[in-house]
């Protein structure tokens, strides 16, 4: 796919350019990412470390993290053994973050408008220490799920260069061994959900979005759903219709950041 190819070869350039005519500053708060107090400091387990690190350690260590599961409906926080207060709610939502953390903001906003790829393992490393807790503490088997990435539609998949919601699934995955099933295909291309306002708006334009390649691979499946961010819940919603009615059994739509 040659466009594809140049498209890859333009980003990498680009990126090389970048470092030698900007110096690497965390992305949050400006730092000197090169120097500064963090130096001398035993790094925070590979997490944004290496020549590709974004964010500075102190920023990084100030996101903090959630731990617990959510209901998608009212966003309470959902206590251990106790069932969901919006027991109809086909989902729970596992929720990484919060989107006021304004670090945590940033690095999804340049991860998904400004097309830092190299922005997934800061963030799949938040998600797996939040998973990690999560599934420690309700006692869930996560050797039983597939993790399912909420797919881009092609074009805008091509735009961007990457899939952000796959990025993350591909990590999650990779962590916890599971298989990755890229079950969902966007057989729409609607307008971006952030350029509507209103639930109602948005749950009309996803509609209808998505479809199951196969439904074997998700029949009687416990699923992963993965996005970068919960705003209105739009997408998860429809996303979670299909997996369900092609058999799905229990689904976490697991995010970055919820709104
Ligand atoms: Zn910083
Ligand atoms: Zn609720």
């Amino acid at each position: 796919m040659p466009y594809a190819y140049y498209t890859m070869l333009w980003t990498k350039t680009k990126n090389i350019l970048l470092d030698i005519f900007f110096p690497p500053i965390c992305l949050a708060c400006q730092k000197l990412l090169t120097t500064g107090p963090a130096r001398h400091r035993p790094e925070p387990k590979a997490l944004a470390g290496g020549p590709n690190k974004l964010i500075c350690d102190d920023c990084l260590s100030s996101i903090k993290l959630n731990t617990t599961l959510f209901c998608p409906v009212c966003r309470a926080r959902l206590a251990q053994n106790q069932p969901i207060c919006h027991f109809d709610s086909p989902y729970v939502l596992g929720a990484a973050g919060n989107y006021d953390d304004p670090v945590l903001q940033n690095l999804i906003h340049y991860f998904k408008y400004k097309k830092f790829e190299n922005i997934a393992p800061v963030l799949s490393e938040i998600l797996v220490r939040y998973l990690e807790n999560i599934f420690r503490n309700w006692e869930l088997e996560i050797r039983n799920f597939i993790v399912v990435p909420i797919p881009l539609h092609f074009w805008r998949e091509r735009q961007r260069g990457f899939n952000q919601a796959k990025l993350l699934g591909e990590a999650m995955a990779k962590h916890f061994n599971l298989p990755l099933i890229l079950g969902l295909k966007r057989i729409k291309n609607n307008k971006p959900q952030i350029k509507l306002k209103g639930e109602e708006a948005r749950r009309k334009n996803i509609a209808g979005c998505f479809a199951i390649k196969n439904p074997e691979e998700i029949k009687g499946k416990n699923i992963l759903l993965l996005d970068d961010v919960f705003t209105s819940g739009a997408t998860m919603n429809e996303a979670v219709k299909i997996l369900k009615a092609a058999g799905a059994r229990k689904i976490i739509a697991l995010v970055a950041a919820k709104a």
